[in-house]
């Protein structure tokens, strides 16, 4: 059978892996590449479209890319030099382009909507400074902790809603870059509701929307933002920023469950082999949290730093594909059986994934136009792994956000039966699958999925004679 995890892997681009070498191998394990807007000028982000495109077609993978859009993130403006901070120091933070002086500039006006007693944190999480006092514009703080405040670090208020909604200004360019360089997704950072969702596709016609869920607000309305995004990233770097941390585990649970409830793809990121920046081998604890995300029946897992400027990027998707496929083989079915469908589509669907659960099927065969079934069938996690036959690059590498889905290029077909069965047939031997099942039209030309279709491997047909 396929030997790649059924659990897909996106990685984020960077100098790490931006030679040939590094660059093709990493394509060979993963099915996104993500580029992250908030670094780097757009000629940059032109020539690593252009060779991820040119060394994927070289390798015959079709790998899909991701643009992550920095969303109304604040930053600390420009500095010559890092601020360091010692704790119990008094720190100003104002609204400013440029440095001024000892105080701290922001790129943001925080101090409307700021309150005394917020936890403020740089960076990473450190320093975390406290605010005392709040005069003239200026937000006055205490340090909790020793730390430096560097250029263009982010900056989070614990529990507060004091950034604006995305899409920026600046987000709306970056998609439209993204629309006109054939770009799969996109991923809107600090999404607060359903509604900015809605905005962003104004703009990107026929790209995936991905809504990061990273503040206290789209925790809380997650069932509407997973409803109107086509997959949910669960951001959990700035989210521990935003939230109290302790609370990140069972967090991530709950999207998951709403996601998996929606059928809506879920991404767990930040931090899954953080370790592997500096070191060959995953922490333990690392090693569980990436299992522990196949266990609740995740879509994709995602590494940041790792891949984009990370010492070991091959070492960290090794490790990750590895641990991903053993506990995938291991871990018992997250079939889900559907109780009712809403379309002809989705019943076939259904039934699909029931004949494949009882009957043991390697692979469900689905020639596809616009991926539709193929998504269902993914949500209903089949044991299967579901092979989409498509003409389309673009289809094919959208499918590279959805659990256990394989896309196959195909000759333009008509969804029907005889059209589709030798190909079927082939892929079936190369991928040594003994039993396999076709989804089809009955009818030629007729684009409706309507039929299915059993192929029994040899030892099989013996087992199941009734008369
Ligand atoms: P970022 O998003 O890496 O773009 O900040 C992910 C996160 O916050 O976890
Ligand atoms: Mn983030």
């Amino acid at each position: 059978m396929v030997s790649m995890p059924r659990t897909k892997i996106i990685v984020t681009y960077g100098p790490s892996i931006a030679d040939d070498r590094k660059l093709r191998e990493i394509l060979k394990q993963v099915d996104i590449i993500r580029l992250n807007f908030s670094h780097g000028a757009l000629e940059e982000k032109l020539a690593a479209i252009r060779k991820i495109r040119k060394l994927s077609r070289e390798i015959g993978r079709e790998v899909a890319i991701l643009a992550d859009l920095p969303g109304p993130k604040i930053r600390v403006s420009r500095l010559e030099r890092e601020i360091p901070i010692r704790k119990g120091q008094r720190v100003v933070l104002c609204y400013s382009k440029k440095a001024r002086g000892s105080e701290v500039p922001t790129d943001f006006d925080m101090y409307k909507g700021m309150r005394k007693e917020s936890e403020i944190s740089i960076g990473d999480g450190e320093p975390k400074l406290l605010v005392t006092e709040l005069s003239k514009g200026r937000i006055i703080c205490k340090a909790m902790q020793d730390g430096a405040i560097g250029s263009r670090k982010g900056i989070n208020v614990k529990g507060s809603s004091i950034n604006a909604e995305p899409p920026t200004g600046e987000d709306m360019k970056f998609a439209k870059f993204a629309m006109e360089n054939d770009l799969d997704f996109i991923a809107l950072s600090f999404v607060k509701s359903a509604k900015d969702i809605a905005r962003i596709r104004k703009v990107v016609d026929g790209m995936g929307v991905i809504s990061k869920i990273e503040r206290q607000e789209a925790i809380d309305g997650i069932e509407g933002i997973a409803e109107a995004s086509d997959g949910i990233m669960i951001a959990r770097g700035d989210m521990a920023l935003n939230i109290d941390y302790s609370k990140v585990p069972l967090m991530q649970d709950r999207i998951i469950r709403v996601c998996r409830s929606a059928k809506k793809p879920v991404i767990v990121a930040t931090q899954m082999l953080e370790s592997m920046l500096n070191n060959r081998t995953p922490t333990r604890a690392e090693m569980t949290d990436v299992a522990n995300a196949v266990k609740s029946g995740v879509d994709c897992v995602m590494l940041s730093g790792e891949t984009a400027i990370g010492n070991h990027p091959v070492e960290a998707v090794t490790a990750l594909s590895n641990i991903l496929s053993y506990t995938e083989q291991e871990m018992p079915s997250n079939f889900t059986p559907q109780k009712s469908a809403s379309s002809g589509h989705e019943g076939i669907a259904a039934a699909a994934a029931g004949i494949s659960h009882t009957c043991d099927m390697d692979i469900i065969f689905v020639p596809t136009h616009s991926g539709t079934t193929v998504r269902m069938l993914s949500g209903m996690r089949p044991d299967s792994t579901v092979v989409a036959l498509s003409s389309s690059d673009k289809v094919r590498r959208s499918l590279g956000l959805y659990y256990g889905v394989v896309g196959v290029r195909v000759g333009k077909h008509d969804g029907s039966g005889e059209s589709v069965d030798s190909e079927a047939k082939i892929y079936a031997r190369r991928m040594n699958a003994k039993n396999y099942m076709l989804i089809y039209g009955h009818q030629a030309n007729g684009s409706t999925s309507d039929s299915i279709k059993c192929f029994w491997g040899k030892s099989h047909r013996k087992r199941l004679r009734f008369f």
